[in-house]
């Protein structure tokens, strides 16, 4: 398939600087999580991802183990990579991590240094590439010692595998710690991916960790994994991900609760002139240098990325919000 990239790519989608660090991202990056391993349709990966692009997202967030099956997201984001997107590689920043279960035996999860850098590899090799942007170590390891992951990412900065490597899912205690080892030998890390939305702000403290250090930040699952958009105000639609065989994101959890706070978020949504996922979206980049947003169709990407034309809110409208979201 011939692609020419959009030539107004870079019109209206804002590159934010990751903390103290050379590096921009876009403020809305796209996740490779679901519908995008291979029991889904390549032809809607396809179009997502060149979608994507067409619309200034240059940050495209994988792991080792998504899928379904593992492995397979990496495998089709290599086809991609190596087709239609190859002219434009140092135009994207592609990130992948290693740390959650991936294959049987003593070292294919965790934060050893044999995990990291064999995970790391196989990655490069799913995906057809000599080098990432960002790796991430996934989730922090209660054995391993923090130098010995800080010893894995330095070696693979060192190498050349990737530019920057960053963590997730760290406690702010933890989090300081781990910039304490890399800080020592040298290493700024550039990145903290956690989960960030209106109903999941667990992590604000983090977030707080990051802004003292200079260390930029990405949110995951910044709708709340599709409760954060109108979809689910009417019931459960069966081409949702709740409908699916996700076990992120069950029937169970759409609660009343939360559905009643979409319903009223909505409402202010409407009232601000944007949709819910807009808003929520731009809620989060109130203290994040990104949304990792995911889709499972290109229609709700070209929705999404209209969240970057009203950014900014009104004391109001905060109030409102912490109103609703206290319910
Ligand atoms: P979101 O919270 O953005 O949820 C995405 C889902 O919401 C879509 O798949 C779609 O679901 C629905 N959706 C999105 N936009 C719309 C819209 N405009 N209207 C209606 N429904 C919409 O993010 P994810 O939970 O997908 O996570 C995003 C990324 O974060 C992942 O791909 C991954 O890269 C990263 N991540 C990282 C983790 C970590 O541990 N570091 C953990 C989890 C995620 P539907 O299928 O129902 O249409």
């Amino acid at each position: 398939m011939n692609y020419l990239a959009n030539d107004k790519r870079y019109d209206t989608m804002p590159y934010r600087r990751c903390g103290k660090s050379g590096l921009k991202l876009p403020a809305i990056s796209l996740g490779l999580w679901h519908n995008f391993g291979d029991t889904a349709l390549l032809s809607n990966c396809r179009e997502m991802l060149l979608g994507a692009f067409d619309l200034g997202i240059t940050h495209f967030d994988l792991a080792n183990n998504y899928g379904p099956s593992a492995g397979s997201a990496e495998e089709t984001f290599g086809r991609v990579i190596s087709g239609e997107l190859k002219p434009y590689r140092d135009q994207l920043v592609i990130s992948t991590k290693a740390g959650y279960y991936m294959w049987e035996g003593p070292y294919g999860e965790w934060g050893s240094k044999k995990q990291l850098i064999s995970s790391l590899d196989q990655s490069l090799r799913r995906m057809k590439l000599d080098y990432v942007d960002i790796f991430y170590h996934h989730r922090p390891d209660p054995d391993t010692p923090l130098e010995e992951t800080a010893e894995a990412l330095e070696q693979i900065l060192r190498s050349g595998k990737a530019l920057y490597v960053g963590i997730s899912n760290y406690s702010p205690e933890q989090t300081k710690a781990m910039l304490e080892v890399l800080g020592k030998k040298g290493i700024h890390c550039l990145i903290h991916q956690m989960n960030y939305s209106m109903l999941e702000r667990s992590n604000e403290a983090v977030l707080d960790v990051l802004d003292e250090a200079g260390v930029g930040s990405i949110a995951y699952c910044p709708l709340a994994q599709g409760l954060l958009t109108n979809k689910y105000v009417n019931g459960i639609p069966s081409d949702s991900r709740a409908a699916g065989h996700s076990v992120f994101l069950t029937k169970d959890s759409i609660t009343e609760e939360k559905v009643k706070k979409a319903a009223a978020l909505n409402e202010l949504a409407q009232e601000r002139g944007q949709s819910l996922a807009q808003m929520a979206l731009a809620w989060a980049l109130r203290r994040t240098t990104s949304v990792i947003i995911g889709a499972s169709r290109l229609s709700q990407i070209e929705e999404n990325v209209g969240a970057v034309q009203k950014m900014s809110f009104s004391g109001e409208e905060e109030q409102r919000i912490e109103i609703i979201l206290a319910q």
